[in-house]
């Protein structure tokens, strides 16, 4: 019985990871002061602009956190 034959090819294989940078995706620019910062931070360190996502309300239209259960502006619960 003969053993098939091995190549040897055993070029390194080139990683083909996409060059995002893990921190890229924890950052948000301030969309007042255009500074660039963690969106763990939650708040601007320099303008104090909130990063929590905006949505806008269906009755009162206007912008309230995306996590928010009522509206703070009509009550509305969301
Ligand atoms: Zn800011
Ligand atoms: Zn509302």
């Amino acid at each position: 019985m003969e053993e098939p034959k091995k190549e040897q090819d055993e070029k390194p294989e080139p990683s083909k990871e996409p060059e995002v940078k893990p921190e890229e995706k924890d950052m948000v620019v301030c969309k007042r002061c255009q500074t660039k910062q963690r969106i763990a931070n939650q708040y601007c360190k320099h303008c104090g602009e909130s990063f929590v996502p905006l949505e806008r309300c269906g009755k009162c239209g206007r912008e309230v956190p995306k996590n928010a259960i009522y509206c703070p502006f009509c009550g509305k619960k969301r």
